[in-house]
């Protein structure tokens, strides 16, 4: 049986081909660890991981020696939040994110807040921007940081990051940002952007799992300072302890550099083709909403609610055709609406209908043809199905 199309590039993606080339020598020979000094085996590990640390701050604009490595984006987001937060609870208690972030910053925000840290969960508005003067005007004393994903993994809004950055320097507030679904997609500067930390995954971005980095702003002017969340060796200049996950790295790098060379061509075409999807389904069915930024999104996305079909039943009619999801991979298991989608202010009865595309390096026309084809029959036909369903019909 044929496997169906790929359209859920947010919860991970394929690895790419020139990465695993790359990553292969490190998987065998070359086998090394990289804190070994004494011998050329240790001494080849460094310098791969070296050129790696290179190859992934050419793509941000930030210096080899500002990279954290790290076990994947879970780990950064925390390093980045718990590592402030204790290093720096003595100047404040207070927090600022926003609701629509992914889980591993909101609970690791759960867990500070436990621990004595205040959060402020800053609105989004229906596109799923937060406001910088909100950031402004939620900013006392006490606040230490601010974090504000650079692109939703649901929706793909890009938030206004340069803007809360310019606030968060005036303030004396160190930034971090969640950048998993923008590096290597749109542009990420992180000085244009103002950020002080800022997470990657490898494996959102054609690279192996497994593996991530954590940008540190070097001086801001001070040094910053982040408490280790894992002790035990002094790896990554203490930051982060333990053996460096070297063909990881690697790949990691690599995937960065293709990415870096990609972007242009990449980018305009994913949104083309996001284009002649959106243009597709809405000319050939009624009630299709958008969900997100019309302008403000990542290429590779668009998020759509079906008026009166439920997510899970349109997902399973088209599992065999195109491989989706209604929202993030790590709370698909539970049936309440997403709570990104619930945060945007989607009407109750739509919620529970919202479909993320995520289209990806290998997304072709011929495949968005075929799946608006098999979106439109099985919205079709689940819509005749349930005709008490719709709104219209629901109070009589
Ligand atoms: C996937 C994802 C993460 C988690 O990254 P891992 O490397 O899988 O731990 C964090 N944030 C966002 C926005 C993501 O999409």
């Amino acid at each position: 049986m044929q496997r169906p199309i790929y359209l859920d590039h947010h919860a991970t993606t394929p690895l790419d081909a020139a990465v695993l080339d790359a990553m292969m020598p490190y998987l065998t020979d070359a086998f090394g660890n990289a804190a070994s000094k004494t011998h050329p085996y240790g001494w080849e590990a460094e310098e791969a991981v070296e050129t790696a640390r290179e190859q992934i701050s050419a793509l941000i604009h930030a210096k080899p020696e500002e990279i954290v490595f790290t076990s994947g984006a879970t780990e950064s987001d925390n390093l980045a939040l718990k590592g402030v937060a204790m290093a720096y609870r003595d100047r404040g208690h207070h927090i600022i994110t926003s609701p629509t972030e992914h889980k591993a910053i909101l609970d690791t925000c759960h867990y500070l807040e436990q621990q004595g840290f205040e959060i402020t969960y800053l609105p989004v508005d229906h596109t799923g921007r937060v406001n910088p003067d909100d950031v402004r005007n939620a900013i006392t004393p006490q606040t230490i940081l601010v974090s504000i994903m650079h692109v939703n993994s649901e929706i793909g809004t890009i938030a206004p990051l340069s803007e809360i950055g310019a606030i968060t320097r005036e303030r004396g507030v160190l930034f971090h940002s969640d950048a998993v679904q923008s590096v290597g997609k749109i542009p990420v500067d992180v000085d244009d952007l103002q950020v002080d930390l800022l997470s990657i995954s490898g494996h959102k971005i054609y690279g192996p799992k497994g593996v991530g980095a954590l940008y540190v702003r070097k001086t801001r002017p001070e040094r910053i300072h982040l408490e280790p969340t894992v002790h035990g060796g002094g790896h990554e200049r203490g930051v982060r302890s333990g053996t460096l996950n070297v063909p990881g790295i690697v790949g990691l790098g690599k995937a960065c550099e293709v990415c870096q060379d990609l972007m242009p061509e990449e980018s305009v075409r994913l949104g083309q083709l996001r284009q002649r999807l959106y243009a597709g389904l809405t000319s050939r069915l009624d009630d299709v909403l958008l969900n997100g930024h019309p302008e403000f999104r990542v290429p590779g996305n668009l998020n759509l609610c079906f008026s009166r079909v439920q997510d899970e039943s349109l997902l399973l009619s088209l599992k065999d055709v195109v491989a989706l999801s209604a929202g993030s991979a790590c709370t698909s298991d539970s049936h309440e609406p997403s709570y990104v989608i619930q945060a945007i202010g989607v009407e109750p009865y739509l919620a529970h209908s919202a479909i993320r595309f995520g289209l990806g390096r290998h997304t072709t026309e011929a495949q968005i043809d075929r799946v608006i084809d098999a979106v439109v029959e099985k919205v079709e036909r689940l819509r005749a199905l349930a005709p008490s369903a719709a709104p219209v019909s629901s109070g009589s």
